[in-house]
């Protein structure tokens, strides 16, 4: 694909809206309860029986050779300042922080609410942030092993993932669930990685019936700098997004991405290939709830009546 520099989709926040909104009341009363946070909700058999069944299809693609490892939904906090985040993404970085000190200390905060007052102003940052993509605990792990066997090395990695953007819309969750493929090689290597799942995931978009185009894309980087990020980001055709239609054709929403990070991570980590040069990483993100919802979105919410290659992709 050639690297065409154009406005990035903003997965149909602040535009025109062509799904009536008592469409989209229906469905959140059908799939979530509300939790009183926006983009936070309890899921409903209906909509979480779906996803299972989309794990288990991406759980299907999977290719021979990766490694599967499973995350909580923090991460060390030092990691992620590593790795530069806090320099791309502020705005939506969520900390873990806890109540620290002495008994006293402690209990005099806790006692301040029970009279009515404020205790947060007491808490204090730990060593915790909350994960906010699948992928990132993975490349220490692999800094740790050494040099990469040659032809590089697979994961399937997933959690509970969260980002400070609270939205009254579906599609756009505080806290939601990322499934990722990981590569981690030689440029080649990922380059061909990406190249492939490209390919795969439209077909299964294609299998599940979902209208999608795939696209050049780029990160919400934060502040003015973040713009120039996101420039350069899109004319090196570092993201593509698969983007599916829920509020409109013109503003359709991501529900896959495919990254090219080059040596971003290898030299963070130290990572080298089996030449010894530092390694190149890439992944392909599955949203997890973006794709439940885009399913429910785009074929109702009664899955008996859903196209019969989506019912077969999910053994519905
Ligand atoms: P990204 O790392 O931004 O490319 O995100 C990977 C995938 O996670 C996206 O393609 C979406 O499907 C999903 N995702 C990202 N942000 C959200 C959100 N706020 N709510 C639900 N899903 C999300
Ligand atoms: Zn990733």
């Amino acid at each position: 694909m050639n690297a065409v520099v154009k406005l990035p989709a903003i997965d149909g926040q602040d535009t025109p809206d062509d799904t009536p909104a008592d469409m989209q009341a229906a469905l959140k009363d059908a799939l979530f309860h509300p939790m009183g946070s926006p983009g936070v909700y309890a899921r409903t058999w209906l909509y979480e029986d779906v996803v299972e069944r989309l794990g288990a299809f991406v759980t299907e693609q999977r290719e021979t050779g990766t490694e599967i490892l499973r995350f909580p939904p923090v991460m060390s906090r030092r990691d992620l300042e590593r790795h530069g985040y806090l320099k791309s993404f502020p705005n939506l970085l969520g900390c873990v922080c806890a109540l620290h000190g002495t008994d006293a200390e402690i209990t005099a905060a806790a006692d301040r609410h029970e009279k009515g007052g404020e205790w947060t102003a007491a808490l204090s940052p730990s060593d915790l942030v909350l994960s906010p993509a699948a992928c990132y605990p993975v490349y220490p792990i692999v800094a740790a092993r050494g040099r990469l066997p040659r032809g590089g090395s697979l994961f399937d990695v997933a959690c509970d993932c969260f980002r400070h953007e609270p939205s009254p819309h579906l599609d756009r969750l505080q806290s939601f669930r990322m499934r990722e493929y990981v590569c981690v090689g030689t440029p080649d290597d990922v380059n061909n990685f990406r190249g492939r799942w490209v390919v795969r995931a439209q077909d299964m978009a294609a299998a599940l019936a979902l209208p999608c185009r795939v696209d050049h894309a780029s990160d919400p980087f934060f502040g003015r700098v973040g713009q120039v990020k996101a420039v350069s980001q899109l004319q090196q055709a570092l993201k593509f997004e698969l983007l599916v239609p829920l509020h409109s054709v013109d503003k359709p929403t991501a529900c896959m991405s495919f990254n090219c990070h080059r040596d971003h991570f290898g030299t963070t980590w130290g990572i080298e290939d089996a030449e010894g040069q530092v390694a190149h990483t890439g992944c392909v993100a599955f949203g997890m709830d973006r794709l439940a919802v885009a399913l429910f979105w785009t074929h109702g919410l009664d899955t008996a009546r859903w196209p019969a290659s989506a019912r077969a992709a999910l053994g519905l």
